[in-house]
């Protein structure tokens, strides 16, 4: 290997910048990971050319040794983890090795930096910034690399982690990549085999390809080096389940997903007859941190054919809802050289998706059943996603719908009830499941809409999470009985309450005239609700209008242009003595100015009770020093 003599000098980006020093002198657990990062790197980079030279020969240059080699050297002090991978160019390693493609980072940085963080760097690798994970063990880190099919273009990168890298034209004979870790001396058992084994076997041992490593022996006194290899290999997922132990259902698992939490259910079958594949999916215990950080990739499935590795996160394998269910899909049937794009409308690879689907609905439905708890908690983590998949995959969407589960005005908080248990439950005469969505239980137990509901018993589903919303217009009903939002449009009136609201209505004709006419430019209607007990008035949305809550999301997506203008419905409680005080008032003069001051008062703590924010807060603090003057 010769090298041009002047190597370019280039800084780190700002983020990177901070994260290679948060590794460097924040992590200090688990270092050995780092090896699992650069092997799966490896692995990658194999797969890529392996499936490139499925349809271009060429790039193979003849080499289809697929080996990855570790080679730990003593005397330098380095540990080199070599491949035979697709490789990169001067602007790929730049671009890979110097900057940080995903958006979020900051954010996973704050995470890191919280004391917790700081000893998990199991993170690193769910965050996919795996080879910056070298800098825990090495001072300095060199990565020589030959992109496939550019002969002599090798390039060398180099960087001591502390905010500059190199960059140098070198000659390169084989194509791949040989990254060279300058061990700290703290962490020189990385030269020894031994320990080299025992990591590779504990994080890496599916992996594929053959990590190979040359051991020296010594026998009578004669010295020779003998290869290794380190993983097993064994495609856990086409073995027969009897024969699998759960330690190793659980490393590949870790291996898949970077979760080191156990899964909890692993779904391992093989279809045999029309289509034949092998599936081996894990459904996660608790949300993949790499989350909270940005959109999720699209599908958690890998796709194989025959062992060979066609595609990660394969979106043809799994609706969008079912992207928190890791694992590896392997197809006999379809041919290798199948390529990326014609994966899409591919009429097995639809077939095998809905077997999938629905093994994993019906183990979802079995949990449910039998171990309730533990899907709840499972829920708890997950919930959204099954939202999401009632909105989205009509063809499961009964069994999804089923999959539900709410907390409800009869549910302590954090616990929760089923549609089908809503509906056993309902009192007689009732055709309507009610809700109510807002921020949060606490702010909806307090809110007004519900004091009818809680008087007649009636249960009123809570949600609070801001996909609700879509579920429930995409829910609409359930098993006949339409959703209805409890404040939104009219309520179903039984006989009773019908006579005494019109009754009502006839005696207090007159205020409701003259607050109409009060508000005219604020609500679009003042009528008698039956809704309420303790309060006086609240707003509601007519049925095909908005809720405060959905406008106050909308406002939240910046969308708040398109909801300014929407009035709601001011309705009283027929029952409550500020109503019939004004009632007193108009009786005596319609013309009398507190008849505005006061329904101003009243739209404007409807207005609060509903978690939103008053239009004219001075004017509201005029009105109520008038009140206390009046009173004191
Ligand atoms: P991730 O692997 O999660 O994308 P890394 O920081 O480990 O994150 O690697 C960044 C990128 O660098 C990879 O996506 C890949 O494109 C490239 N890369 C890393 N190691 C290799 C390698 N051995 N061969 C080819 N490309 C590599």
């Amino acid at each position: 290997m010769t090298t041009s003599p002047a190597p370019e000098r280039l800084e780190f980006k700002t983020e990177l910048k901070q994260l290679l020093d948060l590794i460097i002198h924040s992590l200090y657990t688990k270092k050995e990971i780092f090896l699992r990062e650069l092997i799966s790197n490896a692995a990658d980079a194999i797969d890529k050319v392996k499936f490139e030279s499925l349809t271009n020969e060429a790039v193979l240059e003849g080499n289809s040794d697929w080996q990855i080699q570790l080679i730990p050297d003593e005397v330098a002090g380095t540990l080199t983890v070599r491949d035979s991978g697709i490789g990169m160019s001067r602007g790929q390693i730049v671009e890979n090795l110097g900057t940080i493609a995903k958006s979020g980072t900051k954010a996973f940085m704050e995470s890191l930096k919280e004391a917790n963080a700081a000893n998990q760097p199991e993170l690193i690798g769910q965050f996919g910034v795996g080879f910056y994970a070298s800098f825990m063990v090495a001072d300095r880190v060199t990565v020589v690399s030959r992109a496939a099919g550019e002969p002599s273009d090798g390039v060398q990168w180099e960087s001591d982690g502390q905010g500059e890298y190199t960059v140098l034209a070198v000659e390169k004979a084989d194509r791949g990549t040989d990254v060279v870790l300058h061990l700290r001396d703290d962490a020189r058992d990385f030269l020894k085999p031994w320990r080299l084994r025992e990591v590779v076997k504990a994080y890496s041992d599916f992996i594929d390809h053959p990590i190979a490593m040359d051991v020296e022996r010594e026998q009578d006194g004669k010295k020779t080096v003998e290869e290794e290899i380190l993983n097993s290999r064994q495609a856990i997922w086409l073995r027969s389940k009897n024969d699998i132990k759960e330690e190793e259902y659980q490393q590949f698992y870790q291996q898949v997903s970077r979760d080191h939490e156990k899964p909890v259910r692993t779904i391992h079958y093989a279809a045999e007859g029309t289509q034949e594949f092998g599936a081996l999916m894990y459904l996660p215990s608790r949300r993949p941190f790499e989350w909270s950080m940005g959109p999720a990739k699209p599908s958690g499935l890998d796709l194989y054919v025959r062992r060979v590795l066609i595609q990660h996160h394969c979106e043809e394998l799994s609706p969008p809802w079912m992207r928190f269910v890791r694992g590896v899909v392997d197809s006999s049937d379809l041919p290798l050289n199948v390529s990326r794009e014609t994966l899409q409308h591919n009429p097995l690879l639809a077939k095998i998706k809905s077997s999938l689907v629905s093994r994993v609905l019906k183990t979802l439905d079995e949990m449910k059943s039998a171990a309730y708890e533990e899907y709840a908690s499972f829920y708890r983590e997950f919930g959204p996603l099954i939202k999401e998949g009632v909105g989205t995959d009509h063809a499961n969407r009964d069994r999804l719908v089923d999959l539900l589960l709410f907390e409800s005005t009869a549910t302590k908080a954090g616990e929760f009830t089923t549609l089908a248990k809503y509906l056993e439950t309902m009192p007689e005469g009732q055709d309507e499941v009610y809700y109510l969505i807002g921020d949060s239980r606490e702010q909806l137990e307090h809110s007004p809409y519900l004091e009818g509901f809680r008087a007649r018993n009636q249960e009123v589903l809570l949600l609070t999470e801001t996909i609700d919303e879509y579920l429930v217009s995409s829910l609409y009903d359930y098993k006949g009985k339409r959703l209805k939002a409890v404040d939104k449009g009219e309520l179903a009136k039984d006989e009773s309450s019908e006579v005494r609201l019109k009754e009502a209505g006839e005696r207090l004709k007159p205020v409701l005239e003259a607050l109409r006419k009060a508000m005219e430019s604020e609500v679009k209607e003042v009528r008698l609700t039956s809704r309420l007990k303790e309060s006086a008035a609240v707003l509601v949305a007519d049925d095909f209008g908005m809720t405060a809550h959905m406008e106050r999301l909308m406002q939240r997506m910046g969308r708040g242009a398109e909801v300014r203008d929407q009035k709601r419905v001011l309705e009283l409680n027929p029952d409550h003595p500020v109503v019939a005080a004004l009632h007193g008032i108009v009786e005596k003069d319609g013309q009398d100015p507190r008849i505005e001051s006061f329904g101003r008062l009243l739209l404007d703590q409807a207005t609060v009770a509903e978690g939103s924010k008053i239009k004219d807060p001075a004017g509201f603090a005029r009105r109520v020093n008038e009140l206390m003057t009046r009173g004191l």
